[in-house]
């Protein structure tokens, strides 16, 4: 197992939706060890592939209690909304208030390629769609107003130059 470099923002691979994951052997399952690994040392909650620079659609989590792979993820419904923080290891945690639906069933094929559906609600759900939204190229600031958005930038760079 190997920790893996985590990508930062504003990283291409970060920006682009990622190919499918097709292949589901031991490479596939490899991976998946250094994703969970890469983001336990991150005190991270998710990690999609494009965090560490691959471009699959395949994440993983560990959050409210909810251990799992998602491989070809989609969102296939929401229902209601919740508010709160929200941030990004890509981001460097830099938090922002960002109101999200309540709910959301995923779907998608874990290791070994066989195809679930999961019903989630708040922190959990939310970290479906911030996940799913990785896999097709979008990070959260991009549901920020223009505004809140160069501001969570700032502190960022900020971040980034006193490291
Ligand atoms: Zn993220």
């Amino acid at each position: 197992m190997a920790i893996r470099a985590i990508v930062e923002y504003p990283d291409p691979v970060l920006l682009s939706p990622g190919l499918p994951v097709e292949s589901f052997d031991s490479e596939l399952e490899s991976l998946v060890r250094d994703m969970f690994e890469t983001m336990y040392d991150a005190r991270g909650v998710g990690l999609a592939a494009q965090q560490i620079g691959l471009s699959l659609r395949l994440f993983v989590m560990d959050c409210d209690g909810i251990k799992l792979v998602a491989a070809n993820p989609e969102i296939i419904s929401v229902a209601g909304e919740q508010s709160g923080e929200e941030g990004c290891l890509s981001v460097a945690r830099v938090p922002a208030e960002l109101k999200r639906p309540e709910r959301a069933i995923l779907r998608a094929q874990d290791v070994k390629g066989k195809t679930f559906e999961r019903e989630e609600s708040g922190l959990a759900a939310r970290c479906f769609l911030h996940e799913t939204d990785h896999c097709d190229g979008k990070l959260f600031i991009r549901h920020l107003s223009p505004l809140r958005r160069d501001l969570v930038l700032r502190k960022f760079r900020k971040l980034k130059q006193s490291r």
